[in-house]
């Protein structure tokens, strides 16, 4: 896949460059690995991880080559993986006992949130599912707007009251109109102001607690969508949501633009978040189901 061979193309050219020459993993080599996991965003805590878990196998088997640090490192990769991500479902597949499957969107603004809805309302409809989407993101100024872009675009109904509304207002129209006209899937955009952890708490805590008039056990998903171009910023801004809210999915985009893929490593490792979707591109197709090995293989291409 290209988008994300881009994303990762300097990961592995660095880890290829800091053994020539070499034929020993050594403490050296492990050195740079480090600096390598780290610059490439996978983050301090799993870098260490992951370079403990190598030190131990060079430790027990007494010689490891080089040649085999890119098969060791990719199954330490695919291990970490592992522990938060499964392949279970289907592409854009739904659980059948819940209808209208209820997603609610949080993330700070410029992520790209609206896009994501965007292009998974998109992929749902391709899929052959009835989607609503409801536009609760209702303090930036540009949001609903777009949100109703997008609807136009893909084709399907937005719920809006414009800016400025009570978005739980729009959230309990938006699941009214799902269950009324039984659609498969309803996806709330909120607003994702992090500098008032109270009021977004608040916020989120009145938009579920309407949406559970109708339906019990909603929302289904809480989907954070990470810029997967920002680093750092992306790891703070899991830690500050995981705080004012259940976090049941990650969307991490923009692998596309970007050598950073090491995001999608660290932050599912440290949050145990499984990344559900990766965004790979501003076009509408441009979002894909995140297949663990998939990635680990596009990772060492
Ligand atoms: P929001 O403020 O979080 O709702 O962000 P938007 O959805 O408006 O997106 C912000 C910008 O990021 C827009 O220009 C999008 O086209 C762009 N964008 C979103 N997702 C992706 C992606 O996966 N790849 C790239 N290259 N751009 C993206």
């Amino acid at each position: 896949d290209k988008g994300l061979q881009k994303s990762n193309e300097n990961l592995f050219s660095k880890l290829g460059k800091a053994v020539v020459g070499k034929s020993k993993v050594d403490e050296e080599i492990l050195d740079e690995l480090e600096e390598i996991l780290i610059t490439s965003d996978v983050g301090v805590d799993t870098t260490i991880k992951v370079i403990k878990r190598i030190e131990e196998r060079v430790a027990r088997d007494k010689y490891v080559g080089t040649a085999e640090l890119d098969e060791i490192l990719r199954e330490e990769i695919a291990k970490l993986l592992e522990e938060n991500n499964t392949d279970d479902l289907a592409d854009f597949d739904l659980p059948a006992d819940k209808k209208p499957y209820v997603i609610m969107v949080v993330g700070v603004n410029g992520v790209g949130k609206t896009t994501t809805i965007g292009k998974l309302a998109h992929q749902f409809k391709q899929a052959g599912k009835s989607v609503v989407l409801g536009a609760a993101d209702t303090f930036r100024a540009a949001a609903v707007d777009q949100l109703i872009l997008w609807g136009d675009r893909v084709g399907v109904p937005v719920i809006s009251h414009g800016m400025n509304t009570d978005p739980a207002s729009v959230a309990f129209d938006a699941v009214k109109k799902a269950v009324d006209m039984q659609a498969d899937v309803v996806i709330i955009d909120t607003a994702g102001r992090l500098h008032t952890k109270v009021n977004l708490m608040n916020e989120l805590g009145k938009i579920k607690r309407v949406m559970q008039k109708f339906i019990d056990d909603s929302p289904h998903e809480i989907l954070l969508v990470l810029d997967g171009s920002t680093g750092q910023n992306a790891f703070i801004q899991a830690k500050e949501f995981t705080k004012a809210t259940e976090i049941t999915a990650l969307a991490i985009t923009k692998l596309d633009g970007t050598a950073k893929g090491g995001v999608v490593i660290g932050i599912s490792d440290q949050f145990k978040i499984p990344v559900k979707y990766i965004g790979v591109g501003e076009k509408m197709t441009d979002l894909q189901v995140f297949h663990r090995k998939e990635f680990v293989d596009s990772l060492f291409k």
